[in-house]
């Protein structure tokens, strides 16, 4: 069988080959047996070939990897698969197919950033085989899309139970689908029919367990779950799930936590929401997330569900593989149109009061600002001066140098290598 490549096109970039080479971290030369992939945390990792793990979340203190996952597809491809410094997502003993989400990018152990350390071991295997260069052999690797795998919709039964326990979303956009748990011990079914008595004052959209998607209320309707988000949220109940639960308990219904995340993908993209996921420390936005969240970023109400044992690094690593998205979004990282939006609701207020601004008047205010950092290197008042033409007018206390210039002078006065001064033009070599 051909193999599949172990990262999707675009998530990854190929930061060391295969062969000699200096050990990043200690800078003794030695053999790297396999290649670096360099991708953003929590990036999913996937099977290459059909196989059968020999060791993955089972084991927490690989030398030099910190984690792995090793799989032996001798078998299908004749090779051993090990993904070095990652969060693996499988166990020894599974079974995995070629395309199946088997992890996701850290940097755990000797690792200088966050890539996945690949290699591939010839027959018999990691003992007793022999490490070979991965890159001519993925060369004809196709991507690690659905293969009949997991990377498809999981398998559930839905059932229509909707009733009357909604309200109109009053126009409101839909930005966020949240999880909720349960709080006892119902199955979807039971939990929706008790949602079903509008008397009882709450509901959801979803109740999922054990396989079973019950559709409490019509996603374009606002359900009863979180007081005031109700209007711009969806809303999916674990049935039979308590906020108190272990990741273990979680990792139980590890099969409903995938379903969960297809559903949220498939509603993302019905009502054009992203499909970022907002896990614990929360950041305000749009998105994926649970009741927390609201209690915490929103301030509304006061429930902490789905509490602080579920394993978010799962249901993101499920969400990617379903959005086919190349990384996940760093927790708490802004992006640059959030960081402009903040920094100029931050500027001094204007004299005339006005809070609009022109894109002139945001370059202008971000020159203003960035101007004192480049007057540190360059010499003060260069922006201020038109005639100059950005060329800087530099530090009389430095002999008329700039702070790069005058560091060249230093360095070649030490005797630093490659260190010149920039007055002379020419290296004195
Ligand atoms: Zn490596
Ligand atoms: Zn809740």
């Amino acid at each position: 069988m051909n193999p599949v490549h172990p990262m999707r096109p675009g998530s990854y970039v190929l930061s060391s080959g295969f062969g000699q080479r200096a050990n990043p971290v200690t800078g003794v030369q030695e053999g790297h047996l396999g290649v670096d992939f360099a991708a953003a945390v929590g990036t999913p990792f996937y099977a290459v070939a059909d196989g059968v793990v020999v060791e993955g979340g089972e084991r927490a203190d690989v030398d030099g990897f910190g984690r792995w996952v090793w799989i032996d597809c001798q078998a299908s491809v004749g090779r051993d698969l090990i993904y070095g410094h990652g969060d693996p997502l499988v166990c020894a003993g599974d079974a995995v197919k070629a395309g199946d989400l088997v992890g996701t990018v850290n940097t755990h152990g000797q690792s200088t950033g966050p890539h996945l350390h690949f290699e591939t071991w010839t027959a018999p295997g990691r003992l007793g085989g022999r490490a070979v260069d991965p890159l001519p052999w993925l060369a004809a690797a196709g991507e690690p899309v659905s293969t009949g795998g997991k990377s498809m919709k999981p398998d559930y039964v839905e059932l229509d139970r909707m009733g009357e326990s909604a309200s109109s979303r009053h126009g409101a956009q839909v930005e966020n689908f949240l999880l909720h748990t349960q709080e006892g011990d119902g199955t979807a079914e039971s939990l929706a029919n008790y949602l079903n008595n509008p008397a009882n004052g709450v509901s959801y959209h979803y109740t999922v367990r054990d396989g079973v998607v019950v559709d409490v209320v019509d996603t374009d309707l606002a359900s009863w779950s979180v007081l005031d988000a109700n209007s711009f949220t969806i809303n999916l109940c674990f049935a039979g799930s308590r906020v108190s639960w272990s990741r273990e308990d979680w990792l139980r219904i590890r099969d409903d936590i995938r379903i969960a995340a297809w559903l949220a993908v498939q509603d993302a993209r019905k009502y054009g929401f992203s499909t970022n996921v907002i896990r614990p420390p929360y950041r305000r936005g749009p998105g994926i997330s649970d009741h927390r969240y609201v209690t915490e970023c929103l301030g509304i109400g006061t429930h902490t569900d789905v509490g602080a044992g579920f394993p978010w690094d799962v249901f993101a690593a499920d969400v990617a593989d379903f959005t086919h998205s190349t990384t996940i979004e760093e927790d708490g990282m802004p992006s640059a149109e959030e960081i402009a939006k903040a920094v100029w609701a931050h500027r001094p207020a204007k004299p005339d009061g006005r809070t609009d601004a022109t894109a002139g008047e945001m370059l202008a205010w971000t020159d203003q600002h960035a101007g004192h950092t480049l007057d540190q290197l360059a010499g003060p008042g260069t922006k201020d001066d038109p005639s100059r033409d950005l060329d800087p007018t530099r530090w009389d206390f430095l002999a008329d140098l700039s702070v790069p210039e005058a560091l060249g002078v230093l360095g070649q006065r030490l005797g630093i290598e490659g260190f010149r001064d920039p007055r002379k033009g020419v290296s004195k070599g």
